[in-house]
């Protein structure tokens, strides 16, 4: 059963810092682009595939920007960041998941403390 829609509408990346997703709920999830680089949920930075989320991250400093993105199929984006690391898969479902808006935020440092 889901809660929330994972069905984006809209993506903006309104400053360089900022990426702005609109789900179909109208709910808005606005994120920092190197907290949302340091939840990468690829096999490397979770430093192995018994990692977790952020375990190997912390060599990553600011400022990470998001220089593009691409939409892998219907589920998922793939971002381009500055440090020029661009293997994170973030299915919507993480996305939404990891929203840090104040309703969200209490699920998400839940699952990623
Ligand atoms: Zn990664
Ligand atoms: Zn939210």
């Amino acid at each position: 059963m889901t809660k929330y829609s994972t069905d984006p509408i809209g993506l903006k990346i309104t400053d360089p810092n900022t990426i702005k997703l609109t789900w179909k709920d109208q709910h808005e999830s606005i994120y920092d682009t190197l907290k949302l680089r340091l939840l990468c949920p690829c096999a490397e930075c979770r430093g192995g595939h018994g990692g977790k989320v952020g375990d190997n991250v912390s060599h990553i400093k600011a400022p990470i920007i998001v220089n593009d993105y691409n939409k892998i199929g219907r589920y998922a984006l793939a971002f381009d960041f500055s440090d020029l690391h661009r293997g994170g898969i973030y299915s919507y479902d993480y996305l939404r998941e990891i929203c840090p808006c104040e309703i969200c935020k209490g699920d998400a440092e839940k699952n990623y403390k």
